[in-house]
């Protein structure tokens, strides 16, 4: 592949410092109150040593749980320091990952992320090739800049070997197919050309690479039982392939930060992880957040999630721009396991069984200052991650581990009732997770 000279990161500047740079936990504010070992002075066997030997070298052997964090836009600087601390602070019950969608940066900004994420397993560069299709899902419009650094997504003539290349390029040690929507209409020719893909891509992986099938998916997929049955199917069948990394989006009405409540589509994750522990392969559910979380019960190996409302799940996209929206400070809450409205957490603080959050993002959140948009993000990856560790000794597919997610999701349900949380602080989701689990 070619670089390009100017072929930059796009608007925010990749390279950036980030507007909250000099208060960033250590500089300038001295250590931040509550905070849990900030900073950290690097692991006790060494940066990188979690790849080869540490927690991360179990990442996919479904012994702990992966916990993926999706590469911000905005203030990425911030997730190698993210990463290390979660890594501290969850002693060896949870392995890390780092994902960056391969169209959205240059090759050298993805190398210099991929670089800094020391504490991370797993590093993803994902080709994302769902972004061209808008037949299947509701995507933006592509532009011009990402089809000039992703040149598969102008045609699915590109060669395997090339969507390859461009990962290994960027940094990536978990290899993915394509990802391109698959086609409802013509179910088992999607699927087909789908596994052809993959076994193009297994034929062309130099020794110790391991790779993902990778599908996109639309809710019908998992909510249509006949859909369902016939991925399945492919996906059982085809024993090769023994890591499937599955982006499902979620349809409209579903919002940022409020997890799903269809029944038909959470049943359809539990089918799809069940079956991935039954037949031992590792499920991966990118941009999933906490529901992606709630599967860990069912036997997923790992998830992702981000610290924006963009990309902590995978909703429907328009190219329409609206108006200036006010944004709405939101604080994830462990304790109802939801994102509340910053307004919301006064009601729930002043319980006496409250917990407050000891993460190193806190201290400087909660002191009455400016809301930190940075910091409210690094603070949800933190406490998504931990509740990620705390499932994990049940992660090999012990049958507790539905009882962790069980027991936290009733734990949650009764600290909410009585509370006036409504409107985004509204946790409706406990009540379906009880059902379901
Ligand atoms: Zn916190």
């Amino acid at each position: 592949m070619t670089r390009r000279k100017g072929d930059g990161d796009s608007g925010s500047g990749l390279f950036s410092v980030g507007p909250f740079r000099d208060k960033l936990p250590g500089r300038g504010r001295g250590k931040p109150s509550g905070g849990v070992g900030w900073p950290v002075a690097g692991h006790a066997d060494g940066p990188g040593s979690l790849v080869r030997s540490g927690p991360g070298a179990a990442a996919l052997d479904g012994k702990l749980p992966l916990f993926v964090v999706h590469r911000p836009y905005r203030f990425h600087e911030s997730v190698p320091q993210l990463l290390k601390q979660l890594g501290e602070d969850a002693r060896g019950k949870l392995a890390l990952g780092v994902s960056s969608g391969l169209p959205r940066q240059t090759v050298r900004a993805h190398l210099k992320f991929n670089s800094a994420c020391e504490a991370s397993a797993i590093r993803i560069v994902d080709p994302q090739g769902y972004l061209a299709d808008k037949a299947h899902l509701r995507v933006k419009t592509l532009s011009p800049r990402a089809g000039r650094r992703a040149p598969y997504l102008r045609g699915s003539d590109y060669p395997v070997v090339g969507i390859l290349d461009l990962q290994r390029e960027c940094g990536a040690n978990l290899l993915l197919t394509a990802g391109r929507a698959l086609d409802t209409s013509d179910a088992l020719g999607a699927l087909a050309a789908a596994c052809d893909e993959g076994d193009q891509a297994l034929a062309a992986l130099r020794p110790g690479e391991r790779l993902a099938l990778n599908l996109t998916l639309n809710a019908q997929w998992l909510r249509n039982p006949l859909l369902r049955d016939n991925l399945l199917a492919e996906l059982i069948e085809n024993r090769q392939f023994a890591i499937w990394h599955i982006r499902v989006q979620w349809p409209a009405p579903a919002r940022s930060w409020v997890q799903p409540v269809d029944e038909e589509l959470l049943g359809g994750y539990r089918v799809l992880a069940e079956t991935a522990r039954e037949h031992e392969r590792v499920l991966l559910l990118p941009q999933t957040g906490l529901t992606g979380w709630l599967a860990l019960a069912w036997g997923v190996t790992g998830f992702g999630t981000g610290s924006y409302g963009s990309n902590q799940a995978f909703l429907e996209e328009s190219d329409r721009r609206g108006g200036k929206v006010r944004s709405v400070e939101r604080y994830f809450e462990r304790q109802v396991l939801h994102t509340v409205e910053r307004t919301a957490l006064s009601q729930l603080a002043a319980n006496s069984a409250y917990q407050k959050c000891t993460c190193p993002y806190c201290g400087s959140l909660l002191d009455g200052k400016p809301w930190l948009e940075e910091y409210a993000g690094l603070h949800h990856l933190y406490g998504v991650g931990m509740l990620a560790a705390e499932v994990a000794p049940a992660a090999a597919g012990r049958p507790w581990s539905r009882d962790v997610v069980a027991g936290r999701v009733r734990e949650a349900a009764q600290f909410a009732a009585g509370k006036l949380l409504t409107g985004h602080s509204d946790p409706a989701h406990l009540r379906t997770w009880d059902r379901l689990l």
